[in-house]
């Protein structure tokens, strides 16, 4: 079966302008995303991965038009939703659901149940009161409650119910799309895997296709068909999920893994430590944004900006140590100093 994409990002970029001064001048941009590219096809699951800071919650933002972009376009079942009016947005909006990290912040605490997920099917003025009761009690059951948690209020729910509840919420207005930021880092190790299997199950029942957003790759491994790397911005590298977890290209990528605790008592996995810290965004190293702690540097890296570039089939990688072009530039940057 051919592949079809749900979404397609082309040089998607978000920059924050810095103020300084009692006037409020503009002294430069925080370049949260900058010029990042990449597809979902239909029923998969993208995971997008990197530490805080690194842009992956502005993307989702902007994928949603929470936040609108600098530049770039995001295509969404065949339509450039970066031009569309509030109103046109508004619609699409029921095919785009987003699940947050903290469930508790994300659900109103003085609202029961029903009304938090009746919501969505109210704005989008879908359903009688009648069907929307109805699909309360239905999704309640999809993800595990029970139709008489209706009448409850947040509070009286774990933290593992919470997370539950926002994802029936999002499910509500039957979506094509879910963008799940961080869904289980809030939540207990025994907790997370009940939600990410629930995840699972409810992507083959709706036919869902999701992105996933993650500050740890051991999170995102089993429930995503390729993986994205984000630092400082952009996508440093991407492929399917098996591919970069047995052969991570990326210097960022292999020191992130080797962090990850292998459930093997006789596998040693060597740790690579990152030095430094991530570098100040509004001020980003010239050339390679990870050169200031890549152990791996070289005098390019420096200078010229690795693009994300197709190494094998289906794994883009942004490094100089795999640009063939690297040495020519080299030379050539020798050549005029
Ligand atoms: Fe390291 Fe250079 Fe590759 Fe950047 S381009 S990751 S600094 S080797």
């Amino acid at each position: 079966m051919e592949e079809k994409p749900l979404l397609k990002v082309e040089g998607l970029k978000k920059y924050f302008p810095v103020k300084k001064g009692p006037l409020g001048r503009i002294s430069g941009h925080v370049k949260a995303v900058d010029d990042v590219s990449f597809h979902v096809n239909e029923g998969e699951t993208l995971g997008i991965v990197g530490e805080s800071g690194c842009g992956k919650s502005t993307t989702g933002k902007l994928l949603m038009r929470l936040l609108s972009p600098t530049a770039g376009t995001v295509e969404f079942d065949g339509k450039d939703i970066t031009t569309l009016t509030n109103d046109e947005m508004r619609k699409v909006r029921r095919d785009i659901q987003m699940v947050f990290q903290d469930p508790y912040a994300s659900l109103n605490p003085r609202h029961s149940i029903a009304r938090i997920l009746e919501e969505p099917l109210i704005v989008h003025g879908i359903a009688s009161k009648k069907e929307r009761r109805e699909k309360v009690k239905q999704f309640l059951e999809v993800v595990g409650l029970s139709s008489y948690h209706a009448k409850r209020f947040p509070h009286q729910f774990s933290g593992g119910q919470r997370q539950r509840i926002g994802i029936a919420r999002a499910l509500m207005t039957n979506p094509k799309l879910i963008i799940a930021d961080e869904p289980v880092s809030a939540l207990d190790v025994s907790i997370q895997a009940q939600v990410l299997n629930l995840m699972q199950d409810l992507q083959k029942e709706f036919k869902l296709t999701y992105i996933f957003i993650a500050h740890d790759l051991s999170v995102v491994r089993h429930i995503s068909d390729r993986v994205g790397v984000m630092y400082l911005g952009k996508l440093v590298e991407i492929a399917d999920s098996e591919q970069l977890y047995e052969e991570p290209l990326h210097p960022y990528t292999q020191a992130l893994l080797s962090a990850v605790p292998i459930p093997d008592p006789h596998f040693k996995n060597e740790q690579i430590i990152i030095q430094g810290d991530i570098p100040n965004p509004a001020d980003p190293p010239s050339g390679c944004p990870f050169h200031t702690r890549c152990p791996h540097k070289m005098e390019i890296c420096t200078k010229v900006t690795p693009v994300l570039d197709e190494k094998k089939s289906g794994h883009s990688v942004a490094c100089h140590l795999y640009n063939e072009q690297a040495g020519n530039d080299i030379k050539q940057l020798e050549g005029s100093v």
